[in-house]
């Protein structure tokens, strides 16, 4: 296949060139094209982007599969331009040995529709299986509970898991502290619609971040703090940063493009943990975007049904894996992040952080896995064009400008703007 007048992105600039792909892989960039390919697809008006990597996803496979399941989940990625995607482990039964980590695996690699790699989950007394896991992208650790029963609160449990973790791995928190959670549920339990970002405070998330640093510090461990959401905890990371600290961390769509602003009108369709925030904190993540290594979507689907309950019983998460880049391409024409930042945060910085052999960058050898993005093109974000089984998004409604046009993985098409072609089973497990 040629890919000809290709607009090629990267953090380095705009490469324009016509792209060889041979057996699923880039074999040649060149200016001129000689010699004729099988295929030849005019990217004329078009960007090139690398697939990316999505960082963060809860696709409900095993256990929740009504919300989600591992080829719903990958579809919609395809669908939104992302060809990996890291699935996090509070699934049912929670990842937490290797035994669950197997068989998860073994459910899954069958309906996988992209490539992807899996979490290990923390546990309060499993540190020293973490230790000596095989075929886990790293280990997660939530430290305030959330969806699932993982949860590590137990200060010595924690730093045991800091202490016993290889240091060439990355240990990614999902960061608000539990007992600050805890405390806030208490006072405001009396109330029946109480505003998400208080009863789960900014000061849980800064609690936390400063715990984990401390650790990561200390024992001199690759921290990845999880979905940024406020000033100090974005302060906190940079400073750290600064201080030398092996830390790097990752902010997501619903907390760059929506604030508590949008969680009055959402309500419970605006509910995740972390809660969206104040203005002020949203400013901040932007005004930092230097230090924001990864923009991840924590993709986490709950039924419409489960999210109408009331807010005690909503459960918290939204969707987002096939709305981020659309959300990006409409910054970028904004001029409030470049396409190369975009390029950087989503595609070669997670390679990069976790290893990704041959992912994350459109050049000689590397797989053949990338998007053609019309950057003029307008789309409503509509339920009923979504592929994830939730059926329902945030950002419903909101018409961008940047769009989606085809995605291709080892160089066959996945998606054609419409329609995605991948089949069950044809992803690839990247820490097998
Ligand atoms: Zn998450």
């Amino acid at each position: 296949v040629i890919i000809k007048n290709a607009r090629i992105a990267s953090s380095k600039g705009i490469l324009e060139a016509n792209l060889f792909v041979e057996d699923g892989k880039v074999v040649a960039l060149k200016k001129t094209i000689s010699g004729s390919g099988e295929k030849t697809i005019d990217a004329t008006g078009l960007f090139l982007l690398p697939g990316l990597i999505d960082a963060h996803v809860h696709f409900r496979d095993p256990g929740a599969e009504w919300k989600e399941d591992f080829f719903t989940g990958t579809r919609a990625a395809l669908a939104g331009g992302v060809t990996v995607v890291f699935d996090m482990p509070n699934t049912a039964p929670s990842v937490d040995s290797q035994k669950i980590l197997n068989e998860k695996k073994k459910i899954i690699s069958a309906q996988a529709a992209c490539n992807y790699a899996l979490y290990f989950g923390a546990s309060e007394a499993n540190q020293n299986e973490a230790k000596q896991i095989s075929g886990a992208c790293g280990l997660k650790i939530y430290m305030g509970s959330t969806t699932g029963s993982l949860l590590v609160k137990d200060a010595v449990a924690l730093e045991k898991h800091f202490q016993l973790f290889p240091k060439e791995k990355i240990i990614a928190v999902h960061g608000e502290d539990e007992e600050t959670i805890k405390k806030y549920a208490e006072k405001y339990r009396a109330g029946e619609k109480p505003e998400h970002n208080k009863v789960r405070p900014p000061v849980a998330v800064e609690t936390a971040a400063r715990k984990a640093i401390e650790l990561a510090k200390e024992y001199g461990k690759k921290l990845h703090v999880c979905h940024l959401s406020t000033e100090a905890e974005m302060n906190l990371v940079k400073e750290a940063k600064k201080e030398g600290v092996p830390v790097s961390c990752e902010a997501t769509p619903h907390h760059l493009f929506l604030s508590e602003e949008d969680a009055k009108r959402l309500e419970n369709f605006g509910k995740m943990n972390p809660p969206l925030r104040s203005r002020k904190d949203v400013a901040a993540l932007w005004e930092n975007m230097d230090a924001i290594d990864l923009i991840a979507t924590d993709h986490a689907p709950h039924t419409r049904e489960e999210k109408e309950k009331d807010y005690w019983s909503a459960p918290s998460g939204v969707p987002g894996v096939e709305t981020m880049l659309p959300l990006l391409l409409n910054a970028v024409n904004e001029r409030r992040i470049s396409l190369e930042q975009v390029v950087e945060k989503t595609c070669e910085n997670p390679a990069k952080l976790f290893g990704l052999k041959g992912k994350g960058f459109v050049a000689e050898d590397f797989d053949a896995d990338f998007v053609l993005v019309d950057l003029k093109k307008t789309k409503k974000i509509a339920a009923e064009n979504l592929f994830t089984k939730c059926g329902w998004s945030p950002f419903e409604g909101m018409r961008l400008r940047g769009s989606v046009e085809r995605v291709f993985m080892r160089g066959e098409e996945v998606f054609d703007g419409e329609n995605v072609f991948a089949k069950p089973g044809s992803g690839s497990d990247l820490f097998s």
